[in-house]
């Protein structure tokens, strides 16, 4: 075979675009070396070399070759051996998988020192010191990471080689102390290994480099992939780099940088640098580092050329970038960059001040924001200027600004939140028996578990603010008090607030300030105004983008006119679902209640009768407040218990009554019916189309509310244009009953009023069967609306109201899904009926509407899959418009 696998890549040879191959970080080094910039010398060993050696336990035959080419080229290149004992060339191991991950190996520093080269290295800087601290060094992360040993044995003799010398920092040890050191570091490998500290530099260099291969597969490697969803076989690429030193004296020294802030966006000088240190060091926080900016001061030739080569690394990646670099004797030397993270805000002002400076255009500012952004900026969040006092910082779960009386359990909780107090319920970590606390307190705090715990999992799902794992935090649930750093004390009832979009914590009332982005979707803020903040300016731009690219119409769910307006304010098109069941509660509630007690035709037309012009009056203001928009009604849908009284109460009311010898007619035939319609899985039961075929009249007097209604806007001149959704069907029989009596009932209207009103009539699709007969229930439909909720409930048979407090932190936690499949559609199941349901549809009826009603049409990666799969709309909640709009933008581009 002429053609031989390269395993192999010169710094020389790669570039950005191979991240599959070379990992992020091999890929920028690369890149970096190409446009010239000072990069010590090394070379990436690929990620097909890692997936050889997992799949076979070895490493290719061809690799150790392989390595040893580059490594004579290396040595070559430098004009010294690794490790060779009077001028010892050092290198550093650096793990690099294509996404960086939490459980890789670390780093390893200073490979190829040894008892003998570490004379060799200090006679060739002329500084023992320095020699010493980088053995120490290597020893330390060599046990740690290859070895395996506990890092705090490393750590607590660091510390007590400080205290015997009566100093606080590690730069104030001396030569002598640092060789002490070593010898107590190597004991420590000895003891904890099994082995001696390897002396063979190449045998470092190899274990090392196996040890970044095996690293792939730590238990908590794995678990992050599952749950991020990054393919288990991509394997990691190593980095082997000729090492320079931050460690050789004040003249030496390490730093981070950002070619932009982070937080706000704006360009200047950002980062910090610390002086005579190595590696990690600068954000170790071992020693208090300087801003930036003072390295200006320090060394001004390295300062200027550090700020030359940042404005290249812009320019070149079109976007914030944060490097990693290190001055070694006055020579600046580029260690790694990679684009930067940032906050919610600076992304997007990021990509339009981009935009601006021509470095990129509309599309590629799409990709450089997202909905879960967007989404974040929405969240009303503390007064920034308020004086605060911050107790503890917790993982950011669920974003919002959440201000209560700390209490510490469930039943506190939901004893205040009735009195009218506003709570945060304080919890070690929360379980199912937390939920009624839960959903009565303001936020949750916990002080144990992460992303996936519990607390997370279900305050996410509840739209709560929520801060977890805030370890500093010793919560006490027995003596209902929580003690934060420094000793305060947090009694039952004293007020906290807690910040879910940053994780922070604080002590008493933080003032919140609406979101300065929901002003603006609201209209009450304007870009273009003089005092207009920069955020909403580009929100505005980027949102301008996303409109002219999209593909997808985004609807609202809304059914009164307030929501509606609200939701056409944040750029709806229309009303993909009007619920109706809302319009039957309130003080409409005893009249459905004589409908479901009705014994005879006549009670029952009565009170259909009296029901049609109040449901008529909600469907002229919907209409009148969505003029020239559709809107999609969808006919009754829930099981008809939810309007009478709760059986309970009921039964206790009736028992009362009775003991009194004063039994009331009314409840007892309410307790009556309520038994009858008693279901044992009402969610399976009576509901949807099915009440429309078992009660008389009931879809009829609404469907005759809709035309009427619809009439008399058109003789108001207005512009409605009503579409009937039917809920729940199965088979395209029962929508074609509906369908027939419909019809009727709309031409009774029209003839009365004269007005032709050409309503369309259509049905969700939120059953398994009807996705699987689509084709023949599209006969019947003019539109579909995938009712992704109900949906996803019967094809994984998942009652949405129990199982995200119940099992799906265990399911999240072993990876099972990432994310819950009522927040993300589940794109291989629940997404492939809705994909084969759509094409069958429109092979029936070419100009079939199709849309998508669930949570998930406010999802941002639902959108993308809902774009693909050609939908003509998603429809969501009127807050989540804005996200639905980028997001369909976004998936245009
Ligand atoms: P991480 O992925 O955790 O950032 P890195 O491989 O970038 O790990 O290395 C950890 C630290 O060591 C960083 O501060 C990096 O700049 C520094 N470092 C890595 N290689 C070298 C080298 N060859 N010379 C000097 N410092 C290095
Ligand atoms: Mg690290
Ligand atoms: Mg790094």
């Amino acid at each position: 075979d002429s053609h031989v696998a390269k395993f192999v890549y010169d710094f020389t040879e790669g570039n950005k675009d191979l991240k599959d191959l070379l990992g992020g970080k091999g890929a920028n080094l690369a890149e970096m070396t190409n446009l010239g910039l000072p990069v010590p010398p090394g070379f990436t060993i690929t990620t097909e070399a890692c997936k050889v050696y997992l799949d076979s336990g070895e490493e290719p035959v061809a690799l150790r070759d392989e390595v040893s080419a580059h490594l004579d080229a290396l040595e070559a290149r430098m004009g010294k051996k690794l490790g060779q004992p009077d001028n010892p060339l050092l290198v550093s191991v650096r793990s690099g998988a294509k996404f960086s991950m939490p459980g890789m190996m670390d780093t390893v520093l200073n490979i190829g020192l040894s008892d003998k080269s570490v004379q060799g290295l200090a006679a060739q800087a002329g500084d023992d010191r320095f020699a010493w601290d980088s053995y120490r060094r290597l020893i330390q992360m060599f046990g740690k990471t290859v070895l395996g040993v506990d890092g705090e044995l490393f750590e607590d003799a660091l510390e007590s080689a400080k205290t015997a010398k009566k100093v606080t920092v590690d730069t104030e040890l001396e030569a002598a102390d640092l060789k002490k050191l070593v010898t107590r570091f190597k004991k420590i490998v000895k003891t904890e290994a099994g082995r001696d500290f390897p002396q063979d530099p190449r045998e470092q260099m190899d274990l090392a480099i196996k040890a970044v291969f095996e690293s792939w597969n730590t238990d908590r490697a794995k678990l992050y992939r599952r749950q991020e969803r990054i393919p288990g076989d991509l394997g990691t690429a190593v980095n082997v780099c000729s090492m320079v030193f931050g460690n050789l004296g004040p003249d030496s020294g390490t730093g981070v940088a950002f070619t932009r802030d982070p937080a706000s966006g704006h360009q200047g000088v950002y980062g910090d640098y610390l002086q005579n240190a190595q590696g990690e060091d600068v954000v170790a926080g071992i020693r208090n580092t300087v801003p930036l900016a003072e390295l200006g001061q320090i060394d001004k030739n390295s300062y200027d050329q550090l700020l030359a080569i940042m404005e290249t690394l812009e320019n070149h990646y079109k976007d914030l970038c944060d490097i990693e670099f290190t001055i070694e004797r006055g020579q600046l030397w580029m260690l790694q960059t990679r684009v930067g993270k940032r906050t919610a805000g600076a992304a997007f002002r990021i990509a339009t001040q981009l935009v601006d400076q021509g470095l990129i255009d509309e599309t590629e500012a799409l990709q450089r924001v997202t909905g879960a952004q967007l989404a974040q900026l929405m969240f009303p969040r503390f007064d920034e200027h308020a004086k605060v006092e911050k107790v503890g910082r917790g993982i950011a779960a669920s974003p919002g600004a959440a201000v209560g009386k700390a209490v510490f359990d469930s039943y506190t909780a939901v004893k205040w939140s009735r009195s009218g107090e506003k709570v945060i319920l304080v919890r070690r970590e929360t379980n199912p028996d937390d939920l009624d606390g839960m959903i009565a307190a303001e936020g949750i705090l916990t002080s144990r578990g992460g992303k996936t715990s519990h607390a997370a999992v279900v305050a996410r799902g509840m739209g709560k603010t929520c801060v977890c794992g805030a370890e500093e935090l010793e919560v006490d649930t027995k003596r209902r008090r929580m003690t934060v750093p420094g000793g305060h004390v947090v009694e039952e009832g004293d007020v906290i607030s807690i910040d879910g979009s940053s994780g922070k914590v604080y002590l008493g009332e933080v003032p919140v300030v609406p979101s300065p982005v929901v002003e603006y979707f609201e209209g009450r803020m304007h870009a273009g105004a003089d005092d207009a903040d920069e955020l909403v300016e580009a929100v505005h731009r980027i949102m301008a983008f996303a409109d002219r690219k999209r593909r997808l119409r985004v609807r609202a769910n809304a059914d009164n006119a307030e929501d509606a307006l609200r939701a056409r304010r944040f750029g709806a098109q229309g009303i993909g679902l009007c619920r109706t069941e809302h319009m039957f509660l309130g003080d409409r509630r005893e009249l459905v209640e004589r409908l479901i007690l009705a014994d005879t035709d006549e009670e029952r037309e009565e009170s259909l009768k009296q029901l049609l012009p109040l449901q008529k009056k909600d469907f002229v203001e919907l209409f009148e407040a969505m003029d020239g928009l559709p809107v999609t009604v969808r006919l009754l849908d829930p099981p008809l218990h939810e309007f009478l009284p709760d059986i309970t109460e009921l039964s206790v009311r009736v028992a009362l009554a009775e003991a009194r010898k004063d039994p009331h007619e009314n409840e007892l035939r309410l307790l009556q019916a309520v038994h009858r319609l008693h279901e044992q899985n009402p969610m399976l039961g009576l509901r949807g189309v099915r009440l429309g075929l078992v009660i008389p009249g009931l879809f009829t007097m609404q469907v005759r509310a809709i035309a009427e209604a619809a009439a008399e806007r058109k003789n108001a001149k207005g512009d409605p244009r009503a579409e009937i959704m039917i809920p729940l069907v199965g088979t395209v029989q029962e929508l074609e009953i509906v369908r027939e009596e419909a019809d009727e009932v709309i031409a009774e209207v029209e003839a009365a009023t004269g007005v032709a009103l050409k309503l369309s009539i259509g049905t969700m699709i939120e059953l398994p069967r009807a996705a699987l007969t689509a084709g023949q229930i599209a006969e019947a439909a003019e539109f579909f609306s995938f009712g992704t909720n109900d949906l996803t409930q019967t094809v994984w048979g998942f009652s949405r109201d129990d199982v995200e407090a119940s099992f799906f932190t265990a399911y999240l936690e072993k990876g099972i899904f990432g994310v819950s499949p009522f927040e993300t559609i589940d794109r291989d199941g629940v997404g492939s009926l809705v994909k084969s349901a759509a094409e069958a549809g429109r092979r029936t009826r070419p100009d079939l509407k199709l849309g998508v009603c669930g949570e998930h049409g406010g999802d941002p990666e639902s959108v993308h899959f809902f774009h693909e799969v050609g939908l003509d709309y998603v429809s969501c909640s009127p807050f989540r418009i804005p996200v639905a709009r980028l997001e369909a933008g976004r998936a245009a581009t």
